[in-house]
Formats: C-alpha cells, sequence, structure tokens
C-alpha cells in the first residue's frame, strides 16, 4: 500500500490527558493499519509504564511504546473466560502496583472486544479508567475494502453481529431469521468458524443465495486479502482461497459498491470495473 513522505504536525501543540500511575487505559488500536490509531492511543502509548495487549493489535504499534513492558495477553478462537477473568485481575495489580497501564485491543475496545468486561472488573476494584475508542475491524476494514458500511441507495441500517458465543459455539441468542429479514447489510466478526451453519439460516430465513458478500482477511494491513462471492458461494469459495483469519464477512448489496470504489486497485492504477455497480443509470448525486 502507498504510504506517504509527509510529516504530521507535533502533538505537542495541544495539550493531552496524562495517563497517571494506578490508572488503566482501555484503549482500541484500530484493525491493524498503525494510521488508523486514534491521536489518544498514541498518546498512551507514550506514556504507559506496562502495555497488556491482545493478538489482532497490528505489528509494529508497540515500537511507539519502547519504554513500555510489553505483555501479550492474546486469546484465539473465542475460548471461554477463564483466562479473561486472569487479564482483568492483572490490569488490577499492575493498577495497584502504581503503573501507568495502557490495555489495548484491536479495533474498538467496546466492539466485540470484552472490554466492557475489562472496565467493570476495573471499575468494581476501584481501579481508575478512561476509554478510548477505536476504528473497529467491521467499519474501517471494509472502508479499505472499498465497501461503504451504509449507502443511501443500499441501506438504512446495518447490523454487526459476532459468530461465536463465549464458549466458541454459534451464538444462540441470535435470532438469524429476524436478522436476514430485517437487516440489509450485516457484518459478521469471528465468523469463519461457523459459516456454513450461519449461511444456511440466513438463506432459509430468505436471504438470496446470490446476494452479494464480500469476506475481508487481516484488513487495513499489507496482508489484506478481499473475497467477493455470493451468500450460497462463500462457504465453498472461502476454503478454496484458503483464507486466513482475522475475517470480517459483509453481506448486502453494499459489497458492489467495492466494484467502483476498490480505492487501493485504483490508487496501483487499475480503472474501476464498473462506476454504477447498483445500475442506477444516473450520476451517484443526482438525487
Ligand atoms: N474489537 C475488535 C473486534 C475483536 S473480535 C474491533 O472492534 O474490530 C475479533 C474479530 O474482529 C476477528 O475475528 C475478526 O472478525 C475481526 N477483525 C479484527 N481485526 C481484523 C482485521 N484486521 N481484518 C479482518 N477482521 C478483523
Amino acid at each position: 500500500m502507498t504510504r506517504s513522505m509527509t510529516t504530521l504536525p507535533s502533538l505537542s501543540d495541544q495539550t493531552w490527558p496524562v495517563l497517571e500511575p494506578g490508572w488503566v487505559w482501555l484503549c482500541g488500536a484500530g484493525p491493524g493499519d498503525p494510521g488508523l490509531l486514534t491521536l489518544h492511543a498514541l498518546n498512551a502509548l507514550q506514556q504507559a509504564d506496562v502495555i497488556v495487549y491482545d493478538a489482532l493489535v497490528g505489528d509494529g504499534i508497540l515500537n511507539w511504546a519502547p519504554q513500555a513492558e510489553h505483555i501479550y495477553a492474546g486469546k484465539r478462537g473465542g475460548r471461554p473466560s477463564a483466562k479473561q477473568r486472569d487479564i482483568s485481575l492483572t490490569l488490577v495489580q499492575l493498577a495497584r502496583k502504581g503503573k501507568r497501564v495502557l490495555r489495548l485491543k484491536g479495533g474498538d475496545p467496546f466492539v466485540f472486544g470484552r472490554g466492557g468486561e475489562e472496565a467493570q472488573t476495573l471499575v468494581q476494584h476501584n481501579v481508575p479508567i478512561r476509554i478510548i475508542p477505536g476504528i473497529s475491524a467491521g467499519i474501517g476494514g471494509l472502508a479499505y475494502a472499498g465497501i461503504p458500511v451504509t449507502h443511501r441507495d443500499v441501506n438504512q441500517a446495518v447490523t454487526f453481529v459476532t459468530g461465536h458465543d463465549q464458549t466458541g459455539a454459534a451464538p444462540t441468542s441470535l435470532d438469524w431469521g429476524s436478522i436476514a429479514r430485517s437487516s440489509q447489510m450485516i457484518v459478521i466478526y469471528m465468523g469463519m468458524k461457523h459459516l456454513p451453519k450461519i449461511t444456511s439460516q440466513l438463506i432459509e430465513a430468505g436471504r438470496s443465495a446470490d446476494e452479494p458478500v464480500a469476506v475481508v482477511t487481516t484488513a487495513t494491513t499489507d496482508q489484506q486479502r478481499v473475497l467477493e462471492t455470493t451468500l450460497s458461494n462463500v462457504v465453498k469459495d472461502a476454503g478454496a482461497a484458503d483464507l486466513a483469519p482475522p475475517a470480517i464477512i459483509c453481506i448486502g448489496r453494499g459489497v458492489l459498491l467495492r466494484q467502483a470504489l476498490d480505492w487501493q486497485a485504483i490508487a496501483a492504477g487499475l480503472a474501476p470495473r464498473n462506476t454504477d455497480p447498483l445500475g442506477r443509470g444516473r450520476p451517484a448525486e443526482s438525487a
């Protein structure tokens, strides 16, 4: 991906919050590209004594905190939460030792990231916290694939769902039938494992087998891959393409917009495949 060689304004032109000893800042690191960190995240990286980070924190981001101890707290595959409790209690202990603690999570800490649970435990232990939102993979990752998560001609709502519950099973609390009927755009996190079940439930509930689907893996990184397919073919095609997690799955006509808006391909010199993918036959802004 092209990266320009300009410089940014100095952060010292503004005042920034101070990460005090004994505090924990729960912070999103965005989906991967370090450029998608917030300035609050960068400010936190520069002040932390210790950073407790997850598997999905983008490569290179920790290099901006050479002064800090880096503790890996990654988990894979939606396994149960025994370890989750350990992570929360580690944060409490570090804070009680008077450390400036940065809890760094991929994407946004409150979007399918257990950030809410960690924050609750910290509050219960009277540890002061700050929450720093991040760009979630289900929005930023799709944007890097050229898929707007909303578009006036396609969807007035979007549903973010997880393909796993706490035990790693397909979530039973989700009513896929109602999601199928009511959501014009469905964005699924952690959906690869149970994709056969999810897609068949959506089709049974009336979604068209031909509905466009995109799978975006390692979104926003140099390894980003995008599969464009349909609801009935996604399982087969994702297997054939040997896609590796993490993956965001997006179901809805908005996926077609990538034919026009694959901005990384355009930046690399390719022409858009189709400048009118929704078939409106008029300029996009003429309404
Ligand atoms: N808090 C994170 C989500 C954590 S759950 C956020 O807001 O983005 C982990 C899931 O997020 C992964 O299984 C995958 O579905 C998605 N994900 C996170 N980073 C991703 C990336 N770079 N590319 C594709 N999917 C990603």
